[in-house]
């Protein structure tokens, strides 16, 4: 499995993206950068996009995509989130006011919607192009899920922004030949209390959220605060878990 991280921050400038994975070149987990880092051919083979929640920081780019896939003769774009992400979504999103609702506009290309949308429920497990997709909710400020991949023989986790959690480990640690766990550490561990209040991780929890993984994979603190990332990197290295690694903004072979 080829992981390209184009965005491991959750915050942007110059040299910093929001958050946005792509596997195997055609599946997308977040979409805060996809067309910012995206040639117009690259995105027209990205067939599909799991969003874990509706924070401009995960859904920046999807619009651009959405848009974009308009003048290419490609197939329709699959939009997966969990049910009640999906629901926000197309109150604040796709209502025809922040953005139109292109699901309901048929391209000039081929006279067929250039995206479709698939509202996943939480824990129930489908199949897509021969990839197994389950969602999981975790805990976040709203309703947010993070999801489980099953991709050629290998399964990756992708967990989005997340404070504590539990059902997604639980899951994880049933699942076969895990080649990556894909979590956070926002803010670094004298930032605990914003932490907690954002319901995000810093060094010392996602350390405690480590513990409950019994996987033996690595698992990689992603939607570091740009002004803090080096204090975040030096108290991921002090946890002393050969496991816990920084997701870097490259490519990745598992
Ligand atoms: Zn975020
Ligand atoms: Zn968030």
């Amino acid at each position: 499995m080829r992981l390209k991280v184009l965005g491991a921050y959750g915050a942007s400038d110059a040299e910093h993206n929001l958050t946005g994975y792509l596997i195997d070149d055609w599946f997308a987990v977040d979409a805060g950068t996809l067309t910012s880092k995206l040639s117009f051919a690259q995105q027209g083979r990205v067939q599909a996009v799991f969003i874990t929640h509706p924070h401009a920081d995960h859904i920046r780019d999807l619009p651009h995509l959405i848009q974009n896939r308009f003048s290419q003769p490609t197939q329709p774009l699959t939009i997966f989130a969990s049910k009640d992400v999906f629901e926000l979504l197309m109150r604040d999103v796709f209502n025809g006011v922040h953005w139109p609702d292109f699901a309901a506009i048929a391209s000039p290309t081929n006279n067929k919607p250039v995206v479709q949308y698939r509202a996943l429920t939480a824990g129930k497990r489908i199949v897509y192009n021969d990839v197994g997709i389950t969602a999981v909710p975790v805990d976040h400020q709203i309703p947010a899920s993070g999801v489980l991949l099953e991709i050629a023989g290998q399964s990756i986790v992708f967990t989005g922004d997340t404070g504590p959690t539990q059902e997604i480990w639980k899951r994880t640690n049933k699942m076969q030949n895990v080649v990556a766990v894909v979590t956070e550490a926002s803010f670094p561990n004298d930032q605990q209390q914003l932490a907690d209040e954002t319901a995000h991780l810093s060094p010392n929890t996602f350390g405690e959220e480590l513990k409950k993984i019994t996987v033996d994979a690595p698992v990689y603190a992603s939607h570091r605060k740009i002004p803090f990332e080096r204090d975040i990197e030096s108290q991921i290295r002090n946890l002393r878990d050969r496991r816990a690694r920084v997701l870097l903004e490259k490519n990745y072979t598992l």
